[in-house]
């Protein structure tokens, strides 16, 4: 379990709580388009009103290169918050983030009141962990929580920095039940425990493939990053994605999986096309059978099979990444298989955020997963058993 105060552990009435939460949701034309991280954040803000504290809401939103502008302000977040919530959620708008708006409305606040300030990243020492602003965000609170596991992995100011000038630093519910689900998982395994493994990149899931292969019984490898494994063995794999530079990394690990006595499952058939388009013909060929000019784009009917069979007896799954290019309907019939079938087996089944995630929801499994992780790359670091500086800057219990 965590062994970090959490909110829990502290009295909040009267106080000025600041809580950093993860708010970084898809914005189209201003309208939030997945507002998961917003529910996911209310448990949290809930309970900080119900103690009486003056709760004080801060996050980052995209990536805004060239300083303040609107199409990366909260404002939108604040006005679903208020409904999401039932009462104000009082918007800041300050480029400089801790301006005089801000400060305005904190000290009109009374206990059990909510201000939101505005995206942090319109400061550009956020990112950098610059003292200036981590001081400010201090300068305003009595007592700091995070609740933002989304960016955990990242050591900024609204995060990490801040936690350097202010007594109280705790977690929030969300970082909470985030933690001890991927680290139970991962520490505590029950058996038999099964790692999903997809995506374009085998260079971004290394550690995560050479931290697991010391922990799961199973490992099933789809998506894009397939192919280094199998034009390692010295398959064909046509003009399907692969990274020249991790052939001899994929058959290390393929050998680390056999003397771990690790079940280690590459495609052994493969949707493939001449044209990476939605509308081109498909052919399935077998993996490392592939012509010239074909591209794989997700894994064939038998891999899914077999992949379906292998998770029929597990009892933990953890999935990050998909299985084929499955933002195009013809080629996200891998992905489904394996979202269909995590959502009958009996098991605790997580899902790593990110693209996986998204899967997920989109196809309508979201509400038979045991646990979705709202950060992507957050929850790859932690699979990597790296230690997460968003976390480490709690005080300890
Ligand atoms: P990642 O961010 O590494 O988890 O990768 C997710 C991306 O991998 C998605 O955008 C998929 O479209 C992409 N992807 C999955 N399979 C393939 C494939 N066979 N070829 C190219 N891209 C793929």
């Amino acid at each position: 379990m965590l062994n970090k105060k959490s909110i829990d552990d502290i009295n909040v009435m009267g106080k000025r709580v600041l809580v950093r939460c993860d708010f970084n949701v898809p914005l189209i034309d201003g309208k939030i388009t997945d507002e998961n991280r917003l529910v996911a954040a209310l448990p949290t803000i809930k309970k900080l009103i119900k103690d009486g504290g003056k709760v004080i809401l801060c996050s980052h939103l995209g990536k805004p290169k060239n300083g303040p502008s609107p199409e990366f302000s909260l404002a939108p977040v604040a006005k679903r918050l208020t409904v999401l919530l039932g009462q104000e959620v009082k918007f800041a708008p300050d480029d400089s983030v801790v301006g005089e708006n801000a400060k305005a409305a904190i000290s009109a606040m009374k206990n059990g009141d909510v201000v939101l300030l505005e995206n942090t990243r319109f400061r550009p020492e956020e990112t950098k962990n610059g003292e200036a602003f981590s001081k400010d965000l201090a300068s305003i609170c009595d007592i700091f929580v995070n609740d933002a596991f989304g960016t955990a992995h990242r050591a900024h100011c609204s995060n990490v920095g801040v936690t350097k000038f202010v007594d109280t630093a705790v977690v929030g519910y969300l970082m909470e039940k985030e933690i001890n689900f991927l680290g139970n998982a991962v520490n505590n395994p029950v058996r038999p425990f099964v790692a999903i493994l997809g995506g374009s990149k085998v260079s971004s899931k290394i550690s995560v493939i050479n931290n697991l292969l010391d922990k799961v019984d199973t490992i099933i490898i789809g998506g894009g990053m397939s192919y280094t494994f199998r034009k390692a063995l010295g398959g064909n794999i046509g003009k399907s994605l692969v990274e020249e530079d991790y052939l001899s990394y994929a058959l290390e690990m393929m050998e680390k999986a056999k003397a771990k006595n690790v079940q280690f499952l590459i495609p052994i058939d493969e949707v493939t096309v001449k044209e990476f388009k939605n509308e081109s013909p498909i052919k399935i060929v077998a993996s490392g059978e592939m012509e010239a000019d074909d591209i794989g784009v997700d894994i064939g009917p038998k891999t899914c099979e077999l992949y379906t069979n292998a998770l029929t007896d597990a009892k933990l799954v953890v999935w990050n990444g998909p299985m084929g290019v499955f933002e195009f309907p013809n080629f996200a019939t891998g992905t489904i298989a394996v979202a269909k079938k995590l959502s009958e087996i009996d098991a605790i089944t997580i899902i790593g955020g990110g693209d996986s995630a998204s899967a997920v929801n989109n196809l309508g499994f979201g509400d038979k997963m045991t646990h979705i992780s709202t950060g992507g790359g957050a929850s790859l670091e932690f699979l990597e058993g790296k230690e997460l500086p968003g976390v480490l800057a709690a005080n300890d219990k």
